[in-house]
């Protein structure tokens, strides 16, 4: 019987992990793999270092310690999450049961792709997912943001700041009326693409233009250095969908303490309910959730 299970190996699970191994818990993490969405990162043409806020070296300390230490990491997916009368029962896909008296969901959130061809080939090769990293890199150039809601009109808004230009693609014409949506349709350097389908992804090496099909039928292109999707993301909470309390978006409702509607199971990061999706977010409800949990198991202990 474990202390506490983590499950989800990115910035939240491996920070609560590593806060445990400390704390002398017997802790494992169980996760598809270390790193979570740091593992990947957008490469540009004309960018060679870095320039937006990650937290890597944190991150990429922990990941080295869990790679060390075996004995605390199980790399495998978790199916689902039971009640068992002396905690959980945490499943894995490849038919593990591990026993816990507590858990730290920690699994983040996956993207919705707009499965057109050319969107993996230049998938972080100047197409990406996360105009609030990289919206910085974008100075003085030509950008196109993909959605239809706020998530859309919110990336376009924060593109338009730094970009030569922004074409924005597909939007739904309620969002529009929103106050950002309203100040979007006035701005000089965007363009609003209302209606329009993207058909495909071109380029040579990184994403160059989008083929869009307009609501008439006629095809056009846009000329783009950077491409952003921003349809929405996905919370891999499916593991406790039946057990605890979830927003209308799938993410796991938490409280100030990182608790669920469960007690004896936390939450952190991406999947869960908090602002904002960014990396020392995530560390910092990890750390958060891991001191929680052990004030919860201390009596137990
Ligand atoms: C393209 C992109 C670029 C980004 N760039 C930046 C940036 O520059 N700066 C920044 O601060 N933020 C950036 N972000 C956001 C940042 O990556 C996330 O906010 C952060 O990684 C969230 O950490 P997390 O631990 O909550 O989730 P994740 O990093 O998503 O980790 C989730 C973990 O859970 C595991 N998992 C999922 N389901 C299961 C399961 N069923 N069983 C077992 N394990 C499971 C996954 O394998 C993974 O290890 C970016 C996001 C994207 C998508």
């Amino acid at each position: 019987m474990y202390d506490l299970i983590g499950i989800g190996g990115g910035p939240a699970g491996l920070t609560a992990t590593i806060y445990a191994i400390r704390k002398r818990l017997n802790v494992l993490l169980v996760s598809r793999d270390l790193g979570g969405k740091t593992n990947y990162s957008l490469s540009l043409p004309w960018i060679e270092d870095y320039q937006v806020v990650r937290g890597l070296e944190v991150v990429n300390k922990f990941k080295s310690e869990l790679e060390y230490l075996k004995f605390a990491r199980l790399l495998q997916a978790v199916e689902r999450v039971e009640r068992r009368p002396e905690g959980f029962a945490v499943f894995t896909e490849e038919g593990r049961e591990l026993l816990t008296r507590a858990v730290i969901i920690a699994t983040g959130t996956r993207q919705k792709f707009l499965s057109v061809p050319g969107e993996r080939d230049f998938m972080m090769r100047g197409l990406c997912y996360s105009a609030t990293s990289y919206a910085p890199l974008f100075i003085d150039r030509k950008t196109v943001v993909v959605g239809d809601g706020e998530l859309a009109l919110r990336s376009t808004a924060e593109l338009a700041t730094v970009a030569k230009h922004v074409h924005l693609v597909g939007v739904n014409p309620d969002a529009l009326e929103l106050p950002l949506g309203q100040k979007l349709k006035a701005a000089e350097n965007v363009t609003i693409l209302q209606d329009y389908q993207v058909v495909e992804v071109k380029g040579n090496g990184y994403a160059e233009r989008i083929m869009v099909k307009a609501p008439d039928g006629h095809a056009d292109q846009i000329e783009a250095e950077g491409t952003f999707i921003e349809i929405g993301l996905i919370p891999n909470s499916k593991m406790v969908e039946d057990l605890v309390n979830l927003d209308p978006q799938g993410r796991i409702v938490v409280d100030c303490l990182a608790q669920t509607s469960v007690p004896g199971i936390f939450a952190a990061g991406d999947v869960t309910d908090i602002y904002a999706e960014q990396v020392l977010v995530a560390v910092g409800e990890g750390a958060k959730a891991a001191l929680s949990a052990y004030d919860y198991l201390l009596p137990l202990l």
